[in-house]
């Protein structure tokens, strides 16, 4: 069902001892009842300890990444199904950072869906524009491309486990935000490509989040409109108090 969401991407930041900080801090300021489901994605380290200490709160963890198989001979690599016994219920995939970075096609992240929701594990499937792709007037296409290959490959019945996040690449960490304009926009276009291939029904309800540079000043007006149902924060998510003020402007 479409929800305002907000979820904090902690990134590779937060030894132990900062994510009890972090963690001390958000229980203590946020609302009980807030008007947006809350996620935090805290390194793979700290995913059990987090879901411990988080069981008393509405707040659900996120993992940042996983890898498409069950088990086996991958060095290095976590699975769906660790994720899901450790009490993570989201996975955060197609982050730009693991695009770029890593390397991650979307029809790697194809796969990585697929055992994601075999693993009962909620996706929220990132997607977003390169600045050049933008200045060349082919964000649209850039877009629909990603999730037509990520995404779109899963049956009707498995949206309601699916979140999407766009993020133009040229707003995360930069501290330049997309307009609510641009966001909304965008988010308009992601729906109505999803209900042309899935129908309006799924359309209307999936919950679409905007990220990129995030912050207490500018929250409050990107949630407002119309197709955007809450933000997928980095840098912002770092500090409670600014964390908390996103989740508040709801
Ligand atoms: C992100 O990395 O998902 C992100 C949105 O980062 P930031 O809020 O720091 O731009």
């Amino acid at each position: 069902m479409r929800k305002n969401i907000v979820a904090g991407n902690w990134k590779m930041n937060n030894d132990l001892s900062e994510t009890e900080d972090l963690l001390a801090q958000l229980k203590q300021h946020l609302e009980e009842t807030p008007d947006a489901k809350v996620i935090v994605a805290p390194s793979f380290t700290n995913l059990y300890h987090v879901f411990q200490s988080l069981a008393d709160t509405p707040i659900e963890v996120a993992a940042q990444n996983m890898h498409q198989s069950e088990n086996g001979a991958f060095t290095g690599e976590v699975s769906g199904k660790m994720l899901s016994s450790v009490g993570v219920k989201h996975v955060i995939l197609g982050h730009s950072e693991r695009r770029a970075i890593f390397n991650e096609t979307d029809a790697l992240l194809a796969e990585k869906v697929d055992a994601a929701l075999k693993n009962d594990l909620q996706v929220i499937f990132c997607c977003g524009e390169e600045l050049e792709e933008r200045k060349n007037d082919n964000h649209f296409e850039v877009v629909k491309k990603q999730l037509s290959e990520g995404l779109f490959h899963i049956s009707k019945e498995n949206w309601k486990d699916v979140v999407i996040a766009y993020e133009p690449v040229w707003a995360i960490g930069t501290g330049e935000t997309a307009s609510p304009e641009q966001a909304q926009e965008m988010h308009a276009f992601i729906r109505k490509t999803i209900s042309e291939k899935f129908g309006s029904e799924i359309a209307a309800e999936i919950s679409i989040l905007y990220g990129g540079s995030v912050k207490p000043a500018n929250a409050k007006e990107i949630f407002a409109k119309e197709d955007v149902d809450g933000g997928l924060i980095g840098g912002a998510s770092l500090k409670a108090e600014d964390f908390l003020a996103i989740v508040h402007s709801f």
